[in-house]
């Protein structure tokens, strides 16, 4: 994943993972389809699958055998070589995002004074 510095990507973005999932491991490593880079921002394909540039890429799947997240891309017809970022398929993470695993303050509240969800 290539990430050119913007002001918004220099603030914290919560993303909601599986609780199976993997921890995302170093950059470098074989990457274990914790699925960070694909929740955190499409990549160029995902793009265009999901129509956004932000947000978790709507192409990612959970693999519940597996316990990993899977590109759902490459079953849609897509050559492998086309999707630039391919999770799980034994490659180097190359996903430079800093993992902070701080529980935010809505998950700690007991559940009857969350706020209600529209
Ligand atoms: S490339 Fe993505 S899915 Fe694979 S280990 Fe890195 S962050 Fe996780
Ligand atoms: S690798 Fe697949 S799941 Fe991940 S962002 Fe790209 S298209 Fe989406």
């Amino acid at each position: 994943m290539h990430r050119t510095p913007s002001p918004s990507s220099l603030l914290p973005q919560i993303i909601h993972m599986h609780p199976q999932a993997a921890p995302k491991p170093a950059m470098g490593a074989a990457c274990n389809g914790c699925g960070l880079c694909c929740l955190a921002e499409p990549c160029p394909v995902g793009v265009l699958l999901s129509r956004s540039r932000s947000g978790p890429c709507k192409a990612l799947r959970w693999d519940a055998l597996q316990q990993q997240y899977r590109c759902g891309a490459l079953g849609s017809g897509l050559q492998a070589s086309l999707v630039g970022r391919w999770i799980a398929a034994g490659k180097g993470c190359d996903c430079d995002l800093e993992v902070d695993l701080s529980p935010t303050i809505e998950s700690l509240l007991p559940p009857a004074s969350k706020p209600p969800h529209d």
